[in-house]
């Protein structure tokens, strides 16, 4: 390789240096936020590859697939590489990568689909309709219960009955057909050739534990692990990372556990507490500098995170200069004067040079952002939004997507069901009368699709009503597959809109309009795949457990992000808005019940939101609730606030006066 174009020593500090040039073997870096961890990862990769790693033997784990693109966006400036040759991305991501190669190995077939959690609602029903269990007598749970008690017991590695048991006590009496509900479930998802998410990940760790020759070969492969967030990993993550790496690899991992929180969905924080358990040769390395926030932010940030206690005391230290502004305490009348502060607050900062997408607004639940969306609308302020229901998710962009999981995996029961239940005149039972009729045909038996949709669909007998309709529906399907082989995404895109779809949408929908418009933005960035199969894992893994939600990055589009906490991880910007801090909103009022352990996790929530923001920080609390359930509540601000010293922030008096 040519001589290194960076300078190492100069763009890292002591600590980062050290980390990003260690000798091989286990190291971790755990640090507070702001510190440069992911700044150390992407210099690592970047040093690697400058001393003749090759991109295809690093393997590097983020907590979103946008963050692992713009790592090696970074890398990509400072020597010259194909990462696209690298794997990165989320665990889910690279989990689905590992099954699209081997996924026969397990007794799936080629071209499996992915279930987001509502096909994972309507498959479970099925299942428990179909299971001869008797669901009346006793409280039996819901299909999204179930769903999360099975996850959890993926993601924790621990039997449901255990998961029950402790997290679900309240069905301690039917452990037993619940657990008989998971194993009827697991053997239709293979029968229908479906995974939902957690099984990318359960199913890649099965692959490499029971097939040694893969373990080897990407043990081999895979010659450097780097994760990020490391913190909020869960314990079948941890599991996957120590397969890969083997037991004397490279692995290097960076965190923070004041950040850790993501415990509601099974990550364990003892995985980088206790890395050295499980990696005693590994170096540790420890960075005390800030260099994201300015000193009064920081100080803010640390004097609310000591007051966990179990937390690894710190001493993090801003290396910015003092800005002379406290981070602002707002009260509010209510929500929406705060929702007007904001925006206001917004323009004025704009008038100041501050670019829009230079600023965030941050809330503890999604719901918390409606008025600000309305007021930020009603002044023609851009914005994005990073959660709630995503692009993906929407009704009519999963409709569409139906269409082509059926025609590549035949055995798409889901698909299938939502598909023809679109059909003008066929219901809940004729569908199921129709998917019966279809696995009798040769066609959803066999590997590769020989003869055409319409020759096995158009025979069979469906409602009068549906009649010309259902022919309709077959030869749109027929358009999707030619000689065995589908057709381009954005041509099966405008031949199921044009064939059917179109009609369908102004029957079912008021706003096709807009609808239509989503799908032509989903025909656009389909245009950027040639195979149907990877576009649709894109479309699910986007809509999966990410916090990216955009067809297409238009990440330098000037809109100001407004973003749940959670979802913040890792990011960060010049101001910061956090809104709602009222007690019951932030912190949660379930989290308040639950226990201590439960404020302590808010709480690191609240020190991820406060550490987002580099120069100003606003701290807002509405006084009246004018939403609650049962009328006006009047508010309190959030503990977290109140458990402050004043001196850490100034109160602004707005009120009345925007
Ligand atoms: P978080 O805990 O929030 O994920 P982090 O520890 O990953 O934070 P980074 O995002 O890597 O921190 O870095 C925070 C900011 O500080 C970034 O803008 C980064 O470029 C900058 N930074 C980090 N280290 C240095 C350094 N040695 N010199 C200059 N800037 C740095
Ligand atoms: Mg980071």
């Amino acid at each position: 390789p040519t001589a290194p174009r960076i300078d190492y020593k100069a763009e890292l500090n002591e600590q980062q240096h050290a980390a990003v040039t260690a000798p091989p073997g286990q190291t971790l870096v755990i640090a507070g936020a702001g510190s440069g961890k992911t700044r150390t990862l992407t210099y690592r990769v970047a040093w690697l590859l400058d001393n003749g790693v090759l991109p295809e033997q690093i393997l590097l784990l983020t907590f979103t697939n946008k963050a692992a693109r713009e790592m090696l966006e970074r890398v990509n400036l400072l020597v010259e590489a194909d990462t696209s040759r690298l794997w990165g991305g989320t665990f889910h991501s690279i989990g689905n990568k590992f099954l699209r190669w081997n996924s026969e190995r397990l007794g799936y077939r080629k071209g499996f689909s992915i279930m987001d959690r509502e096909d994972q609602k309507d498959l479970l029903e099925t299942v428990v309709a179909n299971s001869g269990i008797d669901t009346t007598g006793f409280r039996f749970p819901k299909a999204e219960v179930l769903g999360d008690i099975f996850s959890m017991a993926d993601n924790t590695c621990l039997p449901v009955e255990e998961i029950i048991l402790t997290k679900y006590p309240y069905f301690d009496k039917i452990v037993e057909p619940i657990t008989k509900i998971r194993k009827l479930y697991q053997d239709k998802k293979v029968e229908t050739n479906c995974m939902d998410f957690d099984d990318l990940l359960t199913q890649s760790v099965r692959l490499l534990r029971e097939h040694p020759d893969l373990l080897e070969r990407y043990q081999r492969q895979f010659e450097f692990v780097l994760v990020d967030e490391y913190q909020d990993t869960n314990k079948l993550q941890c599991e996957f990372i120590e397969m890969l790496t083997g037991k004397d690899g490279n692995l290097m991992v960076v965190g923070d556990d004041a950040q850790s929180i993501y415990s509601w969905r099974g990550a364990d924080v003892t995985n980088i507490l206790n890395f050295h358990e499980h990696w005693p040769q590994a170096r540790v390395f420890k960075i005390e500098v800030n260099y994201r926030s300015v000193p009064e932010v920081l100080n803010l940030a640390n004097a609310s995170i000591g007051n966990n206690r179990a937390q690894i005391r710190k001493n993090l230290q801003s290396c910015r200069e003092e800005k002379g502004m406290l981070p602002a305490l707002v009260p509010l009348d209510n929500g929406s004067a705060q929702a007007s502060f904001v925006a206001q607050r917004i323009l004025e900062l704009q008038d100041e040079g501050v670019e829009l997408n230079e600023m965030a607004v941050l809330y503890r639940a999604h719901f918390h952002s409606m008025e600000l969306q309305m007021e930020l609308t009603s002044r023609g302020i851009p914005f994005q939004v990073t959660s709630g229901l995503r692009f993906f998710e929407q009704a009519h962009v999963k409709d569409v997507a139906s269409f082509m999981k059926f025609a590549i995996n035949r055995r798409d029961e889901v698909s299938f069901m939502r598909m023809v239940k679109l059909i003008p005149g066929v219901g809940g039972a004729s569908a199921t009368k129709l998917w019966m009729n279809w696995l009798q045909t040769e066609a959803a038996n066999a590997e590769v699709m020989t003869g055409k949709f319409s020759d096995l669909l158009i025979p069979m007998s469906v409602p009068k009503k549906a009649r010309e309709s259902w022919d309709q529906f077959a030869f749109t399907l027929d358009e999707l597959i030619v000689e065995g082989k589908p057709v381009t995404p954005p041509e099966m895109i405008r031949s199921i809109y044009d064939g059917v779809y179109e009609d369908y949408m102004r029957a079912k929908f008021k706003n096709a309009e807009q609808r239509q418009q989503d799908l032509e933005q989903l025909s656009n960035y389909s245009s950027r795949f040639t195979d149907p199969l990877e576009f649709l894992s894109q479309l699910s893994l986007l809509s999966g457990v990410d916090t990216e939600n955009k067809p297409d990055p238009q990440q330098d589009k000037d809109a100001v992000t407004l973003t749940t906490a959670h979802q913040a991880k890792g990011l960060e910007w010049h101001t910061v808005f956090a809104i709602w801090l009222a007690d019951g909103m932030f912190p949660h009022a379930r989290a308040v019940e639950e226990s201590d352990l439960g404020v302590e996790e808010e709480r690191r929530l609240f020190y991820v939101t406060v550490t987002r923001a580099k120069d100003e920080l606003y701290l807002c609390y509405p006084l009246i609730n004018h939403q609650a359930r049962d009328g006006d509540l009047l508010m309190k601000p959030s503990r977290f606030i109140s458990e402050l010293s004043m001196d850490l922030m100034e109160k602004w008096n707005v009120r009345g006066g925007w």
